[in-house]
């Protein structure tokens, strides 16, 4: 689950208010599984950078196409 703090070791869920500064269990100590995307996304980026998905080169080529269409259908309007 997204957003919810659970400890591996306990298995139990532990409060956000609960994990100590470190990101550990108050039980135990040991290191939380926040479920927080943006810290797996902030690990993730150590390694690599984050790639530029497809479909949004897709959209934006789409959205200049479209919009150099409008722009030409314009012109030729204009010239008429
Ligand atoms: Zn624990």
């Amino acid at each position: 689950m997204v957003g919810v703090p659970w400890c591996d070791q306990c298995d139990e869920y532990v409060g956000a208010g609960s994990v100590t500064t470190e990101g550990g269990c108050p039980t135990c100590g040991a290191r939380v599984d926040r479920g927080d995307v943006a810290t797996r996304v902030s690990e993730r980026a150590g390694d690599e950078p984050m790639p530029v998905p497809w479909h949004l080169k897709l959209l934006a080529l789409g959205v200049v196409v479209y919009l150099g269409f409008r722009l030409w259908q314009g012109i030729g309007w204009l010239l008429d």
